[in-house]
């Protein structure tokens, strides 16, 4: 058997040999979209990646499995190089990666999800794999983990492209984030439309110019590599829990 933890550079015979009590594996995935002018579209999935390949790196019986970089984002439609799949493409995409694990004996899978419009259909997607094949499916978002953004950023989570993702894509893909950008940076101050208190969905053109919602001041590559570390000390955790979880 080889070091190598991810599944896409193993062999069938590798995958044969693992224990199907205690592997688990971490499905990345997230979305391609507009991140402002500043960022690469490959955010929500790069950093999703990233977390994810760091914790089965350095965890026993931890393995990754290859990212899914398209979700659902047709909210970005108008803002260039924007893909997007709907929630029923990705509710059955996700539910059949989860299922050849399931077939080959691998009930324990982690799903990272790096992007909000995912939310949903990976939930549904998870529960029905859970409910009807007992299954032990888990989702990981670190972007929403409250406790976690505001213990660096005093913020209760990251909105879209503002100063909390900003600085964890920087610390994780240094070379694609555009810091010359950062002076001339506009946002909306929060997410979507509201009519009273209620949020309705709508096109993020709408609210936004730049594509930005959220905070944008105190981008620190610094602050997002103290979130990069603590997402994966977060996931590593829950890792070790479900391999011993019988
Ligand atoms: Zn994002």
């Amino acid at each position: 058997m080889s070091d190598k933890f991810l599944l896409h550079e193993l062999s069938w015979k590798d995958i044969k040999d693992l224990n199907q009590d205690t592997s688990v594996f971490i499905l990345p995935i997230g979305s391609t979209e507009q991140h402002g002018p500043q960022n690469p579209l490959g955010t929500d999935f790069l950093i999703a990646e990233k977390i994810a390949r760091k914790v089965a790196e350095n965890t026993i019986n931890v393995y990754c499995l290859p990212t899914l970089p398209i979700g659902v984002a047709s909210h970005h439609r108008d803002f260039p190089g924007t893909l997007w799949t709907s929630p029923q493409i990705l509710l059955y995409l996700v539910k059949d990666v989860l299922l050849s694990m399931f077939h080959h004996g691998f009930k324990k899978i982690i799903v990272c999800n790096g992007h909000g419009g995912n939310t949903s259909a990976v939930m549904q997607a998870i529960s029905e794999c859970n409910d009807k094949e007992e299954m032990k499916c888990l989702l990981f978002e670190w972007w929403k983990d409250e406790e976690l953004i505001k213990s660096v950023f005093g913020v209760p989570g990251a909105v879209h492209a503002d100063a909390v993702e900003t600085s964890v894509i920087w610390a994780a893909e240094e070379s694609l984030v555009q810091t010359d950008k950062f002076e001339q940076l506009t946002s909306s101050k929060e997410w979507g439309r509201k009519i009273g208190d209620l949020y309705f969905s709508s096109r993020t053109i709408q609210f936004t110019e730049s594509g930005i919602a959220g905070p944008i001041e105190g981008i620190s590559r610094e602050k997002g590599l103290k979130v990069l570390e603590k997402a994966g000390t977060k996931l590593s955790n829950v890792t070790i829990e479900l391999s011993n979880y019988v």
